[in-house]
């Protein structure tokens, strides 16, 4: 503690004030985000995240020249917990980095529960992680949590301040005042640009902007979702009838984000008298998640926050319908017992996990649903089942099985933790004054071409949508 506090104090080099970006991770594609910030005084590393899809090249650019040596690097900050932008963070350490981390509270939580997963699951696929247990507690010792608002001095030349993203748990957009102000960057990290169940809208009230990097994955023209009240219809409608025909209904869900969302959703259905309460059973890591957000209640929205701390039987996340699965042999039970139920069960992309065994077991019978909520990347068995494949091969146990579907199956895309790209543009339009560059990622050149040149004919400002290793000069 000391020692960052030396380093962040030491004298400033006199001559020119200068800075520039350079994209090491999610530019032009979506995974391991990882931006790198340069000054005549500093260097900063905001997001370290793993590329999910690829099991070749799953790390960011650590090698680019302004990288290295990675000892030189004076801090690290965190837009949110998920893996494509926190994954890789423990290999730093790994590397030798030595140095702060900057994140929420919640960010500090999920990072540990997600990363120990990421662990946990390469090693039961037999791929190899590049880091162990080790590296995560050094990594966890290194962390400096800073609640929405505060303004830190991370540099001598550089104040960081968060604020809400509306993404998942704890996610913030990262405003940096550089040089006394002379240049502002806002990096609005993943972002939902709506008030959902769990959060409110993104914060755009930031004291200045001159640079914003903007997320593009639903950037395109043509991205448009629906809103959470269709949502919840839909999901409303597929629940009744599933149940009124004796069926029951699978959820792949990510652990973070997504399953809070639909179990609110649901607890508000089965409150309200919509439909007939069954069990609704929670497996894979939903638990902790969820215990998670219980103890952060000033990350959620002020409703969401009054009833966990009533304490009056109005606390969601705890309504007696919902139940974990703990152990093998209960999930066992559920899966021969013929009563209509709901599984909400991990992996969101059907990649592995619980769900798998439910999906296997209930996949052919008609009177069964499969219900997905969240994003499913191309190559996943998520994708091949949403574009309508009649059977589908599964390993299970080391044998290959053929899996007949023939349950109904639905996606509800209102339930989304990104903006579309409705929301992207309606967020921009409320940033005043308006940013006088916008760099656009976390999205394929075609999403973020598009979405920078519709900014570009509407703000007059400058876009860019450069590749991995591309470097921006900002002032
Ligand atoms: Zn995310
Ligand atoms: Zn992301």
């Amino acid at each position: 503690m000391k020692d960052f506090g030396l380093n962040i104090y030491r004298p400033t080099r006199p001559g020119q004030q200068w800075a520039r970006l350079t994209a090491l991770g999610s530019y032009r594609e979506v995974g391991r985000a990882c931006h790198y910030i340069t000054t005549n005084e500093s260097r900063v590393m905001v997001d370290v995240g793993v590329n999910i899809a690829s099991d070749t090249d799953p790390m960011p650019y650590f090698t680019a020249p302004e990288a290295l040596p990675i000892e030189k690097l004076d801090a690290v900050v965190l837009t949110h917990s998920h893996l494509d932008h926190a994954g890789m963070l423990p290999v730093l350490f790994k590397y030798g980095y030595k140095g702060p981390v900057y994140c929420t509270p919640p960010t500090r939580d999920l990072m540990l529960l997600l990363q120990t997963d990421y662990l946990k699951v390469s090693g039961a696929e037999g791929k190899r992680c590049p880091y162990d247990m080790e590296d995560i507690r050094t990594c966890m010792k290194h962390v400096v949590d800073v609640n929405w608002g505060e303004t830190t001095q991370i540099t001598p030349d550089i104040k960081l301040t968060f604020s809400n993203a509306g993404h998942i748990l704890g996610s913030s957009a990262v405003h940096l005042q550089i040089g006394d102000g002379k240049h502002n960057i806002v990096l609005s990290g993943d972002q939902k640009y709506e008030k959902s169940w769990l959060f409110d809208a993104a914060n755009t009230k930031f004291p200045r902007v001159e640079t914003l990097v903007l997320e593009s994955t639903y950037g395109a023209s043509g991205d448009y979702q629906p809103s959470r009240q269709e949502a919840n219809q839909e999901l409303q409608d597929i629940v009744s009838r599933t149940l009124r025909r004796g069926g029951k209904i699978i959820c792949p869900v990510f652990a973070v984000g997504r399953s809070q969302e639909v179990m609110i959703a649901i607890d508000e259905l089965f409150r309200s008298g919509a439909v007939k309460p069954v069990p609704v059973w929670l497996d894979g890591m939903i638990q902790e998640a969820t215990a998670i957000h219980a103890s952060h209640p000033d990350y959620l929205t002020s409703s969401l926050r009054k009833s966990l701390l009533q304490d009056d039987g109005e606390n969601p996340f705890t309504s007696a319908w919902f139940r974990p699965v703990k152990g093998r042999e209960l999930r066992d039970s559920i899966i021969h017992d013929s009563s209509p139920c709901i599984v909400l069960a991990t992996s969101g992309m059907m990649s592995g996990g619980p769900v798998m065994e439910y999906f296997k077991h209930w996949a052919h019978e008609e009177r069964n649903s499969l219900c997905f909520v969240g994003y499913q990347a191309e190559g996943t068995l998520g994708r091949r089942l949403q574009k309508g494949f009649g059977e589908v091969p599964m390993v299970m146990n080391g044998k290959t099985e053929i899996v007949k579907v023939g349950c109904e199956m639905l996606t509800i895309d209102g339930f989304s933790g990104h903006s579309d790209r409705r929301q992207l543009l309606e967020f921009v339009d409320q940033i005043n004054p308006k940013p006088q560059n916008i760099i656009c990622h976390h999205g394929d050149y075609f999403k973020c071409n598009e979405l920078g040149r519709t900014l570009r004919d509407r703000y007059k400002c400058r876009t860019y949508a450069p590749k991995n290793l591309e470097t921006v000069r900002l002032m």
